[in-house]
């Protein structure tokens, strides 16, 4: 029913050179895999890569964007300038971003609106940290991230967005969640979809997880039922990134 959705995290990783090579020869394997497939490539590297999977269902994403349309914001890009580039993608509120570019949970959503209004889809980030898992606090922490960041936007809007859970302690550290701990959050963020808009429109939004995926982990994590693909980061900036998408 759910398209599995699987995007790579490029992070700050590949010059504009070595990502249009790179994203030539992954792209070719990747074409035809079924999951929709994305790389979310830094702003400098959009254009060029973008030119690099030209021919294959590959599309492209950026990593970031300003929730204004333009203006007075020295060194931000907009939505508009990404739409217009031919990105189909962006993440939002990764939690890098949270963590070292102090984003907040208001301005993910306005963030999110702006993309939706420029026909972009939106990957909005949630997750806990190590601490906040232990303290017993997840569910809700994910809970209230989910409402803030589509609030005020529309059910039928809200069918193009796409939430990535990704549990902080596994992202970068090679500590996978497990199936099952990943499938519980991921669940209970289709029960907030739910409450927030009615069961039909939260059946019909993605959810991936997000946090050490491998070639390794990604058959059990991605056939787990509220688990709709992956946002993968270490992984997708090697070739082996074909095995994960056609698991
Ligand atoms: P890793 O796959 O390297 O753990 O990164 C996950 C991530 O942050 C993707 O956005």
């Amino acid at each position: 029913l759910r398209r599995k959705i699987i995007a790579g995290n490029w992070k700050m990783n590949k010059t504009p050179n070595e990502a249009a090579k790179f994203a030539k020869e992954l792209a070719v394997k990747l074409n035809n895999s079924g999951a929709e497939c994305v790389f979310c490539v830094p702003f400098v590297d959009l254009i060029p890569v973008l030119e690099a999977v030209k021919g294959t269902t590959v599309k492209v994403g950026a990593q970031n964007m300003h929730f204004e349309a333009n203006g007075a914001y020295t060194g931000e890009i907009s939505a508009g300038m990404l739409a217009e580039t031919g990105v189909s993608h962006v993440i939002i509120g990764h939690s890098e971003r949270r963590e070292y570019f102090a984003e907040t949970d208001e301005a993910v959503n306005k963030k999110a609106i702006q993309a939706l209004s420029n026909s972009l889809i939106p990957i909005i980030c949630v997750g806990e940290k190590l601490y906040q898992r232990e303290q017993g606090i997840t569910f809700d922490l994910v809970r209230m991230q989910t409402r803030i960041a589509l609030k005020d936007i529309s059910a039928k809007t809200a069918e193009n967005v796409v939430i990535a859970y990704e549990p902080i302690w596994a992202i970068g550290t090679g500590k996978t969640a497990t199936a099952e701990q990943a499938e519980e959050v991921c669940k209970a963020i289709r029960a907030v979809l739910s409450e927030i808009y009615d069961e039909t429109t939260a059946g019909k939004i993605r959810i991936q997880y997000g946090g050490s995926v491998s070639p390794a982990n990604a058959k059990e994590l991605f056939s787990m039922p509220d688990i709709d693909g992956g946002l993968v980061g270490g992984a997708s900036l090697k070739m082996d990134f074909e095995q994960i998408v056609c698991y």
